[in-house]
This record gives C-alpha cells, sequence and structure tokens, in this order.
C-alpha cells in the first residue's frame, strides 16, 4: 500500500516538475488500475463457489439437526441477535460520523475505471414493509442454476441454506430411501469443493499486496495522497464500530448472563485472539479458540465443539459490523442518502452475508459484493476500499473469535443444570 502510494505520489511529482510528460503519468496510473482490476476480477470469481460449498458443507456437516435441541435453538439466536446488534452499532456509527459525505469519488476510484451509476438514488419511495416483502420475494430463486449465473448472490445463500439443511435431514432420516451413502457423498462433495474453494482463496488473497499496491499507485498518481485521507475517516469509524462492540455489547451480554467477569474471560481467550488478529481468519485460529475456551475458559468442551466450528463458518460479528458500515460509506462517497428500507434491506444483507462469508481473510470483501448489489450499488465499488482492508479485517476478526466465545461461554451457563460433565 505504502508503496504503491509513494510510487504514484512520485510520479505525480515528476509530472508536475516536468520531468515526465502528462501521458507518462497516465500510463503508470493504467497500469496500477490494471493489476488492481486483475485481482479485483479474481476475488469476484470466487464468490459464487466459495458461498455456495461454504454453506452447504456447513450446514450439512453439522450433524444431525434434529437433535441439537434447546443448545442449537441457544446457539443461533445467540449468534444471530450480537450479529444484528453488530450491525446497528455498524449503521449508527457510520451515519454519526458520515466519514464518505464529501469525499471526492474519483480520488478512490483512479479516474481510470468508468463504472456504472448507481441506481439507489431512482428507487421510488416505498414503505418498509413493501420493500422488506420484495426483498423476501427476490430471495427465493425461480432457478437456482440461473440465479448462481447470475451472481445473484441472496437467493443462491437462501437455496444453499436449505440444500444443507435438507441434506442433513436426508442423511440422518433412518426412513429415507436413498441408497446407502448415496447423500453422504453429496455432502463429502460439497466439502471436498469448499476445501478447494478455500485453497483457491487463499491463494488469490496472496495477490492482494499486488491488487492494493496497483489501486494505490493508480490513486495517488492520478490524484496525490488525499486517497489516504478519504479513507482513514472510514477506517477509524469500522474500529471505532468494532470497539464499541467488543467492549460494551459484548462484555455487557457476558456479565448479564453469565456473571463471568468480562476480563478474564479475555485474558483466558488472549492467545486465541490475538491469532486471528495476526492471522485475520477465524478458520485457522479455530483449534486455538477450542483451546482456550475449553482450558483457560472453562467451558465444557462438548460445548466448545458445537458452538465454536459453527460460529467459526456463520458467526461473524465484526465481518457484519464492517459489511453495514463500509456499505453505506460507499454510498455516502456515490452521494446516495439510503431510505431507512434501504437500510433495512442493507441489514438483512450484511447479516446474510456474514453468515455466508468463510473463516478466512478478506472472505467478507468478497461477499460485500451481495450487500452492495442489494442495495443497488455497483459491485466494482468493493475497489474503493480495499487499500485500508487488511488491517480492518484483522481489527473484525479478533471480534468474530471473540463473539463465538462469548456464545460459547453463554451457551454453555446455559447448559449447566444438567450438569452433564465434560
Ligand atoms: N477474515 C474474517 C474471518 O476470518 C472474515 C472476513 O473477511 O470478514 O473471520
Amino acid at each position: 500500500m505504502l508503496t504503491g502510494a509513494a510510487l504514484g505520489a512520485g510520479l505525480r511529482e515528476l509530472a508536475s516538475d516536468g520531468v515526465i510528460s502528462p501521458e507518462r503519468l497516465a500510463a503508470g496510473a493504467a497500469i496500477g488500475q490494471g493489476l488492481g482490476d486483475i485481482f479485483l476480477r479474481l476475488l469476484q470469481m470466487l464468490v459464487v463457489p466459495l458461498i455456495v460449498a461454504s454453506l452447504v458443507s456447513g450446514i450439512a456437516g453439522l450433524g444431525d439437526l434434529r437433535r441439537l435441541g434447546p443448545m442449537g435453538a441457544r446457539t443461533l439466536a445467540f449468534y444471530l441477535s450480537t450479529s444484528a446488534i453488530a450491525i446497528v452499532t455498524g449503521i449508527v456509527a457510520v451515519q454519526l460520523v458520515r466519514p464518505g459525505v464529501g469525499v471526492d469519488r474519483a480520488l478512490l476510484e483512479s479516474g481510470a475505471a468508468d463504472h456504472a451509476l448507481p441506481t439507489a438514488a431512482a428507487a421510488p419511495a416505498q414503505a418498509v414493509s413493501d420493500v422488506l416483502y420484495d426483498q423476501l420475494l427476490r430471495m427465493i430463486p425461480t432457478n437456482p442454476i440461473a440465479a448462481a449465473a447470475e451472481g445473484a448472490m441472496l437467493p443462491l445463500i437462501f437455496f444453499s441454506l436449505l440444500l444443507g439443511v435438507f441434506m442433513n435431514l436426508a442423511e440422518h432420516d433412518p426412513a429415507d430411501s436413498a441408497p446407502p451413502g448415496s447423500v453422504a457423498r453429496v455432502r463429502q462433495f460439497f466439502e471436498g469443493l469448499f476445501a478447494v474453494m478455500m485453497r483457491m482463496t487463499l491463494a488469490v488473497i496472496a495477490l492482494a499486496p499486488i491488487g492494493v499496491f496497483g489501486f494505490m499507485l493508480s490513486s495517488t498518481a492520478s490524484h496525490g495522497a488525499e486517497a489516504f485521507v478519504a479513507l482513514g475517516g472510514y477506517a477509524l469509524t469500522v474500529a471505532l464500530a468494532l470497539l464499541f462492540h467488543a467492549v460494551v455489547t459484548l462484555p455487557l451480554l457476558l456479565y448479564g448472563l453469565t456473571r463471568r467477569s468480562p476480563l478474564a474471560h479475555v485474558r483466558a481467550m488472549l492467545p486465541a485472539l490475538m491469532t486471528a488478529f495476526g492471522t485475520a481468519s477465524s478458520n485457522g485460529t479455530l483449534p486455538l479458540t477450542l483451546e482456550c475456551a475449553e482450558h483457560r475458559a472453562g467451558i465444557p468442551g462438548r460445548v466448545g465443539a458445537f458452538v465454536l466450528p459453527l460460529g467459526a463458518t456463520v458467526n461473524m460479528d465484526g465481518t457484519a459490523l464492517y459489511e453495514a458500515v463500509a456499505v453505506l460509506f460507499i454510498a455516502q462517497v456515490y452521494g446516495l442518502d439510503l431510505s431507512l428500507a434501504q437500510q433495512g434491506v442493507l441489514a438483512l444483507t450484511a447479516l446474510l452475508a456474514s453468515v455466508g462469508a468463510a473463516g478466512i481473510p478478506h472472505a467478507g470483501t468478497v461477499m460485500m459484493v451481495v450487500v452492495l448489489s442489494a442495495v443497488g450499488l455497483p459491485t466494482t465499488a468493493v475497489g474503493l476500499i480495499l487499500a485500508v482492508d487488511r488491517i480492518l479485517d484483522m481489527c473484525r476478526t479478533t471480534v468474530n473469535v471473540y463473539s463465538d466465545s462469548v456464545a460459547a461461554a453463554v451457551v454453555a451457563h446455559f447448559e449447566k443444570p444438567d450438569g452433564a460433565p465434560t
């Protein structure tokens, strides 16, 4: 990021001193943009297979859904409520700070790309209930294959969730007439596909420095260093909202529901939290999360073994919050004020995007196209915020892992009465 920015700013300086021609400067910017665009397209390429494989294998592999009972219900309820609170926190923060207002879009776009104009502004005013119903209808694909081909994310998520649930039921239903092992093989197919997609994503993500270098080069070559300043307010908003969720909301819930000391809990989980920060991957951190929860925080192993792996896949408070802030920031940069109904859609899709995001670096960034397209913003706008994404990913992943561990403590607390030992 710094190298790209310095190179771009240097070229700009040379051009203004007349050492190189404006054409040379433009060519430098175009090369940077080209590199960035290649990276962005590679990311976009992964979205559909990654989401489908992640959701289907995650749910199909949960073990018999019908036996999860109260523990499963409590876990899901806790996961959904904390993610929803995180999203509201994010929306309030970004609406208060308004870091995108007045930011020149061209600054971040580096000029070369001519993106389609957003359509959100043109949407006629509708009642919140109408918009939500409309969204619900559009979530149900009339043809899941067409949804995948068109990259219609919400219908795809909806279908993948159902596919996972019914694959799970079919595998564990003894009355099922399918030939023995056939459903398990389908599940294994999706699990294998997921493993491959994760590797592919990590390989593409390894190119992130080149993409970010390119974007920074091209934006500072076109506009000087202002792009950094423009993103500063946004990054700070995400960081502050994450901090609020981590030091106010989650500790209050933890203490309120279990009387556990939040400080002692953080201390117990510290190795996992630091790993999450360093790796930006909930999945990568999972072994450590399990270990810290059981042996340092005293959460029964059988609770952790269910709650934490599920959480690493579906519960991402930090990611949910970040999706909401990032998309509203982008809307602000485009000069759009999203209506209340559109913010409702945004909250809902941010929640789904966080559920669908895999626990690997930048998965949340990949999923942002879901939220962007739901509110009518161009999906290429993800490029605007890439420059600061790694550091924000480290912060949000830490919150993701922390919220999983709080959920495990809360669920464990309510499991105690039946006295089952670890
Ligand atoms: N890196 C995050 C995680 O592993 C996901 C994201 O990109 O938001 O939890």
